[in-house]
Parts: C-alpha cells; sequence; structure tokens
C-alpha cells in the first residue's frame, strides 16, 4: 500500500482530543479544521516535579538516493515510547513544497509511521511557508521603495543583499533584474529569489524564543551595505515591526497527531544543507515542557543538520540532547560502500562492511559531544538476515547499540526494543561538550568543524571569502556560530566522494552574514539557495478527483 492511501485511510482523532491528551489547555489551541490547530504561547503548563522532559535528537548517516527514513524512524520510535507508557511528543519540521513538487516527496515519515494529515501538512498546512513568503517580499519590496524614494540611507543597490522568496524548486529565478520600465518603476538593479525555507526569515523564525525575541532578531538583518561600505539592517529601515506582524500566527507551533494518535508539533523548516536544518525552538520547547521524552530529527546526515542542532540549536534552547539516534540502513551503507541504487536487492556483505566506514563516522562524530548514541537500522524488504545481524555486528565492535525498527511496516510496535534501548540512553549519563567556543575566529571553528565531524584535513578560502574573513572581523561578527552550506551526499564537499573519505579539504567560496539567525553561512562548494526541478518531477504524478481525493503524492 502507498503511504498516502495508508493515511487515507487513518482515522484521526479531533485535535482538541489530541491536544487534551498531550496535556495542553484548550483555551491555547486555535483549530485551523478539525485536525489541525496552532498553539498560542506561552502555554503557562505547571508540571510538578517541575522539570523538563527528555530530548532524543534523530540523525542519520550521509543521505543517498537509496533513502533513509529518517523521518519515519522519528516518528516510529515516537508511537513506540507511546507504547511503551512514556507521555511522548515529537518534533518534526515542516516541508517545502519544492521538494515535495521536485524529486523528494513529502516529509511526513511513510508506511506505518506517518503524521496526518499528510496532504495538508506536504501542501499548504496552516500557511507558514505563505506567511514567510510574504514577509520576505515585503522586505524586499521596503528596501526598493527606501532606494526610489529617495535613498536616505544611503543604500547601495548594487549591494542589497536581501534576496526575494518563492517556495517552489524555480531555476530561472535564481538570478533577475528588476526596476526595469522606466523611471517609475523603481531602480535597475540585478536581484534573486532564494526557496523560502532558505531564507533568512525561516531561520529566525526557527531560532525566536518569542514574539520579542523574534522582533529584535528581525531588526538585526542585515539588508545591504552603503555606499561606503557601511551595513544596513532592517532595524536602520525601522519596518521590524511589520514584518513580524505578518509572522504573528506563524510562529505559534503547530499541533498534528500520528498514525497512533501521538501528539506532533510540524513547525519551521529550513534546509540542512543551506540553513540549520531543524525544526523551530518554540516547538521543540512547548513539547519539552509537555512530555516526558521529545523525539526530534535534525537534516540530512549527522554532518550537517546535528551538528547545527548541537552548535546552533542547543544554545539557544537551553537543552542538550539526552541521546542521540543515528539512523542506517543496509540499503545506504551498500551504496556508501560503492553499489550503484539498482544493485541494492541483492545480498552484499562486502560492500556492507565497505560501507560501514560512513556510520562509524557518524558515531564517532556524535559521541564526540559527550552524548549516549544508538543505531537504530531501518529495515527494509530487501534487507537480508546476514546483512542485519553483521550490521548490528559492526555497531556492537564500536561498543554501539544498534536496535532494528520496522516502523514502516508495523508502525510504533516494530520499534519496542528501539525505544527500551533510548529509554536506557536516555538514563546514561550524559555529559555535552561543545564542539568549538563562540570566542574563537571564524576560520578556528570550521577548522574544528571539518577536522572534528567531517574528517577532513584543512580548509581552502577563495580570495573573496578570505577577503570576507577580514571585514567580517571588523564588524565584530567572527564570534558568532558558522552554518556551514555543504553537499548532504559526502562528508567532503564533493557530492561524489561517499563512505568515509580522508585528506580532503573543504573550499569555501564565500560566507553569508545572518545577523538575525545569529551566525555566518559557509558556501561551499556549489550549494544552490534556490534548487531547480529535476527532469522528472513528483508533480507529474500528483492529481486531484472530483470528490477532493488527492493520489500520487508519493
Ligand atoms: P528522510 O527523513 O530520511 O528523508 P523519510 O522518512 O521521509 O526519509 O522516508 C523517505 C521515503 O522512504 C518515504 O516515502 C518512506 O515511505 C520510505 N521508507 C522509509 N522507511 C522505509 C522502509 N523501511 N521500507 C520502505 N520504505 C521506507
Amino acid at each position: 500500500m502507498k503511504d498516502i492511501e495508508i493515511a487515507q485511510q487513518a482515522e484521526l482523532w479531533p485535535i482538541n482530543k489530541v491536544a487534551q491528551d498531550a496535556g495542553i489547555p484548550l483555551e491555547k489551541i486555535e483549530p485551523y479544521g478539525h485536525f489541525k490547530a496552532k498553539i498560542d504561547l506561552p502555554l503557562n503548563v505547571k508540571r510538578v516535579p517541575k522539570r523538563s522532559g527528555k530530548l532524543i535528537l534523530v540523525t542519520a548517516v550521509s543521505p543517498t538516493p537509496a533513502g533513509e527514513g529518517k523521518s519515519t524512524i522519528t516518528i516510529g520510535l515516537g508511537d513506540a515510547l507511546k507504547a511503551a507508557g512514556k507521555k511522548t511528543m515529537i518534533a518534526l519540521r515542516e516541508p517545502s513544497m519544492g521538494p515535495v513538487m521536485g524529486a523528494k516527496g513529502g516529509a511526513t515519515g511513510g508506511g506505518f509511521a506517518q503524521v496526518l494529515p499528510m496532504e495538508d501538512i506536504n501542501l499548504h498546512f496552516t500557511g507558514d511557508m505563505h506567511a514567510l513568503t510574504s514577509a520576505n517580499n515585503t522586505l524586499a519590496a521596503l528596501i526598493d521603495n527606501h532606494i526610489y524614494q529617495g535613498n536616505e540611507l544611503n543604500i547601495d543597490p548594487r549591494r542589497v543583499v536581501w534576496k526575494r522568496a518563492l517556495d517552489i524548486n524555480d531555476r530561472a529565478l535564481r538570478n533577475i533584474v528588476i526596476g526595469l520600465g522606466g523611471t517609475t518603476s523603481g531602480i535597475v538593479r540585478q536581484d534573486g529569489f532564494d526557496i523560502t525555507v532558505a531564507s533568512e526569515l525561516m531561520a529566525v523564525l526557527c531560532l525566536a524564543t518569542d514574539i520579542e525575541d523574534l522582533k529584535e532578531r528581525i531588526a538585526k538583518i542585515l539588508v545591504g551595505y552603503t555606499y561606503d561600505g557601511q551595513a544596513v539592517t532592517v532595524g536602520d529601515l525601522q519596518v521590524q515591526g511589520a514584518i513580524t506582524t505578518i509572522l504573528k500566527d506563524a510562529l505559534k507551533p503547530n499541533l498534528v497527531q500520528t498514525l497512533e494518535h501521538t501528539p506532533t508539533l510540524v513547525h519551521g523548516g529550513p534546509f540542512a544543507n543551506i540553513a540549520h536544518g531543524c525544526n523551530s525552538v518554540l516547538a521543540t520547547k512547548t513539547a519539552l515542557e509537555l512530555a516526558d521524552y521529545t523525539v526530534t530529527e535534525a537534516g540530512f546526515g549527522s554532518d550537517l543538520g546535528a551538528e547545527k542542532f548541537l552548535d546552533i540549536k542547543t544554545p539557544v534552547l537551553g537543552k542538550t540532547p539526552d541521546t542521540i539516534v543515528i539512523v542506517a540502513t543496509v540499503r545506504a551503507l551498500k551504496m556508501n560502500g560503492g553499489l550503484s541504487k539498482n544493485e541494492l536487492n541483492e545480498e552484499n556483505i562486502a560492500a556492507l562492511k565497505a560501507g560501514y566506514s560512513n556510520l562509524a563516522r557518524h558515531i564517532h562524530s556524535m559521541q564526540r559531544y559527550g552524548v549516549p548514541v544508538v543505531v537504530a537500522i531501518n529495515r527494509f524488504v530487501t534487507d537480508t538476515d546476514q546483512e542485519l545481524d553483521c550490521l548490528q555486528e559492526l555497531c556492537r565492535t564500536q561498543g554501539v547499540v544498534a536496535q532494528l525498527a520496522n516502523v514502516w511496516e508495523q508502525g510504533g510496535a516494530g520499534a519496542q526494543k528501539l525505544a527500551q534501548a533510548v529509554i536506557a540512553s536516555c538514563d546514561e549519563k550524559s555529559e555535552f561538550t561543545p564542539l568549538y567556543s563562540q570566542k574563537m575566529t571564524l576560520a578556528e571553528k570550521i577548522t574544528t568543524i571539518v577536522t572534528q565531524i567531517y574528517g577532513g584535513s584543512d580548509v581552502v578560502y577563495a580570495p573573496k571569502a578570505r577577503k570576507q574573513l577580514k571585514e567580517f572581523a571588523k564588524h565584530g561578527w567572527d564570534q558568532l556560530p558558522v552554518c556551514m552550506a555543504k553537499t548532504q551526499y559526502s562528508f567532503s564537499d564533493d557530492p561524489k566522494l561517499l563512505g568515509a573519505p580522508q585528506g580532503f579539504s573543504i573550499h569555501v567560496r564565500e560566507f553569508v552574514p545572518k545577523l538575525g539567525a545569529g551566525f555566518i553561512v559557509a558556501l561551499t562548494g556549489n550549494v544552490l539557495t534556490m534548487p531547480g526541478l529535476p527532469a522528472k518531477p513528483a508533480a507529474d504524478q500528483i492529481n486531484i478527483d472530483y470528490l477532493g481525493k488527492i493520489s500520487g503524492l508519493f
């Protein structure tokens, strides 16, 4: 059965019942239809004794076209913890419509481990993406209007860094010219679009701790430079109030449920290759307040999503994970061991052993933070018993517990052992050690990430990046954390270098200051902030019938 068919047969609880089950006061629930709601914060829930629940961070090996099922495991693990009698909540990212229409499909799990209503979550949901797109483009219009109306701030139109945004993959909009049409149509300048999930506003929304903090962060956003090289921020334009107002509802976490009615917050979705890749701080905080166990996910492999969760999100969240779960599949490891996608259905122990080097490095990098690690093996029907035994044995040799999870076929029942391993792991001592100190320079921070997390040997800076390092130090921006923009497919910046490459250099071509989000993006390789659609987009399969029933979402 297809994911969408399983989802369409499910009997959902009314959202108020899900809220009651989660302990959310009903007056804090703002329903969007029958099965979705926004939560009006703060909750002011009194917990006796007052404490925060355990936090479980789900990450994965380096992704491959074979699929790893990180969201599927996050959801199935949440269901399994609930089935084990633990008060559990799940906190996930909101899908962007770009990948839904493009290559990847949705982001609501799969098989019998899904969050619902999946059609809504994957399409317009509660409108957060539209609000972000509108806020982003309102700011763009205000900047151009300021320049047109006399340019009191002396903004250099050639150095406006704030781009327009759209939540769809559209390569034709990467570079555009605006202001054509004569003197009444603005100032001609080069501009471009980013996908909404790569916009700084998305990162800002996900890191804001309340509406005041959101406004302060928006005021700090860099929009461009003056003719004499001074930074111009949203605060200089004095429009932070308007932009925050557009985002007032988008800031509220969205409540939905899994197939097994586990309360789930789906809120905020910055990409992990070009932004920090985690759901909102507010959603994770809310779940920690309400539940004994919160299962959350960070995008792509641990080198991208988890590193940023631990070095960028954790300091704002004020809570470090009690356990890190690394999702691995036999298939993905065999691809990392050199097989092509059409060779994955045959047993191949040699390729699995070769590809294990990828998982081994992810385990090693995560252990570096001092948090207990558990491996979840997402079982596919093509995996043989011998392959699964071999993978568990390899993990055992590395001193890590690895449990099979079959949530795709069985839902929470397929992850009972994994849930028990995670519960035991959360009770182990966790001594979080940050990877770097904020006082280090940007270059020192990048070298630390490259050598300790990626396993690379050094960093090579393009002339532009080298110049920016000096400029940023002068502005005092080098005290901010780094958000690496790197391909998700490899530890290196070459997407073809699978497994666990060694001795490679990371090439930083440019930095982008994201002062509102509070980090500096380091662009490596050819990471794009506006993706394109593939030759056969997922959109080719999507349809809706006269009853409004959707098919082909995946
Ligand atoms: P990720 O979060 O790693 O991108 P997802 O959890 O979104 O991956 O899963 C991607 C796709 O793979 C989904 O369509 C899902 O149904 C499918 N999938 C996940 N786990 C399995 C499995 N064990 N067997 C078959 N298909 C699976």
